[in-house]
């Protein structure tokens, strides 16, 4: 920060050098141009009575442009004898000076600048203060030059009014330096506390702390930086919680399959010898349905990380959306039977899909086989296919315990069951629904659920038709 100020002010010392010597140097140009006018509108008025050598009328045009003691003029012959001098003193005198000499030798004009007390003796005369600038013009009388006109003028007062003008941009650049200065500390402190907000928040982040949040009030960028920061922490939190959440209910998932494997084992291995084989051998079957569990939760995981590594590719094809949904149910049929649940499946438009055949096989299964299995014996469940629009539809409707309604809204979650203990005699992890769920997001496709506990539920798949 500190060097920025000093940039500032570095930059506004320049530009404020710069400015007053062109502006003094302007100023005095300026000066010099009007007096070498005045000495030649001087040396015009006296040059008709300097030809006719009348000293009356010359003192009385020389004097005409003397209007204070500062001003004075010399009326000079050609060689260089002072013949009328406003102030009397150097009258019928040689008055040395060069710009004379440049004049009489043919030049227009001539001026030079003295300060008091230096050169010639006589220039001590000339003026009481300050430096005196000398400005010579020729008198022509028919275009010979027959003498010579000097105006003195005090030069000190050019320099007092670039002194004064040089005060005043001074201080003018002073007073700007300041407001600007003032004003940067006010812009920097609005650059620099969004910033060490900013910074705070994200250290936080780093070490892991995804609670952490910014607060940059107001509508600019750094306020809209301040709410992105906001939203990505908020996400990251709810992202961290999940991770956390699928963690602890993966391992435990898969805890409890190998705790009733030990169990079962230490069973066999403390029964030795004395232990009926037909009780060992339901053991062992036992735990080969428990590796089976394993081996269904192991795979069911690996699919899901799959898909949020964004890892799952599709080998989509064309396939008959009829012909899938009748083997899907056709697959089912015994499990139906044997459950003594009644089944329909209405499936009449050929229905062509761009998909991964077996990826929404593998949908279509895991919602019969739930419909299925969470209904009771006497039951029904029916399958049917339609189109809407450019849509197709699969319904898969039971008449099983239903779904509560507060559970509606996590039916699709990782790990949701809504009655742990039965989804574990039935073999279910609370992964198959949002597995089905994420397949059928990619297909650009959608899945809902409509519920009445005790009534029964019906999931609607809605895919979208292949373009022909
Ligand atoms: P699970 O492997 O436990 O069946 P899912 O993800 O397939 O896991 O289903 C999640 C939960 O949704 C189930 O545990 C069950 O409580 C509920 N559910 C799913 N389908 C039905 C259905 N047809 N009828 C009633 N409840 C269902």
């Amino acid at each position: 920060m500190l060097a920025y100020l000093l940039i500032i002010v570095i930059a506004f010392t320049a530009v404020a050098f710069t400015l007053i010597q062109l502006v003094g140097e302007y100023l005095f140009r300026q000066r010099i141009a009007d007096d070498t006018k005045t000495a030649h509108t001087l040396a015009q008025a006296v040059a008709q009575p300097f030809s006719d050598w009348d000293a009356d009328e010359l003192r009385r045009q020389a004097l005409r442009f003397c209007e204070g003691e500062d001003q004075r003029v010399l009326v000079l012959d050609r060689y260089g004898v002072v013949q009328a001098d406003t102030s009397s003193l150097l009258n019928g005198t040689r008055f040395a000076a060069v710009e004379v000499q440049q004049v009489l030798d043919g030049n227009a004009d001539a001026y030079g600048y003295y300060a008091m007390g230096e050169g010639e003796g006589w220039l001590s005369m000339l003026t009481q203060r300050g430096a005196t600038g000398v400005f010579a013009a020729a008198v022509e009388n028919q275009g010979e030059t027959i003498g010579a006109l000097v105006y003195m003028s005090n030069a000190g007062q050019i320099y007092e009014s670039l002194e004064d003008m040089q005060m005043r941009i001074t201080l003018w650049i002073v007073l700007v330096a300041f407001a600007v200065l003032v004003m940067s500390l006010f812009v920097l402190r609005r650059i620099t506390g969004p910033l060490a907000e900013l910074n705070e928040g994200i250290q936080l982040m780093s070490r892991g702390d995804f609670s952490a949040r910014v607060n940059v009030p107001g509508r600019n960028e750094f306020a809209q930086l301040g709410n992105a920061f906001n939203n990505m922490s908020e996400r990251l939190e709810k992202l961290d919680q999940s991770r956390n959440q699928f963690v602890s209910n993966a391992s435990h998932e898969l805890k409890t399959p190998l705790a009733t494997m030990k169990i079962m084992l230490q069973s066999v291995q403390m029964g030795g010898d004395d232990m009926p084989a037909e009780l060992r051998n339901e053991f062992l079957n036992d735990v080969d349905k428990e590796i089976d569990r394993l081996t269904g939760i192991v795979g069911d995981l690996l699919t899901l990380v799959n898909i949020d590594s964004g890892g799952m590719q599709l080998n989509r094809e064309l396939f008959s959306l009829r012909d899938m949904v009748q083997d899907q149910y056709k697959r089912l049929l015994p499990l139906a039977r044997e459950r003594g649940i009644e089944t329909e499946c209405i499936a009449r438009d050929v229905a062509e899909v761009d998909g991964d055949l077996s990826k929404l096989s593998q949908v279509v299964y895991n919602v019969i086989d739930n419909a299925i299995k969470y209904t009771q014996r006497g039951g029904s469940v029916r399958v049917e296919l339609t189109r809407s629009g450019r849509k197709a539809v699969v319904k898969i409707a039971d008449t099983g315990i239903g779904i509560p309604e507060s559970d509606l809204t996590h039916i699709f979650d990782r790990f949701y069951r809504v009655d742990k203990a039965r989804s574990r005699e039935t073999g279910g992890t609370g992964l198959g629904l949002s597995i089905v769920k994420q397949i059928v997001n990619l297909h650009d496709g959608d899945i809902t659920v409509t519920s009445v506990e005790n009534q029964g539920s019906t999931f609607t798949i809605t895919l979208p038709l292949a373009n022909k």
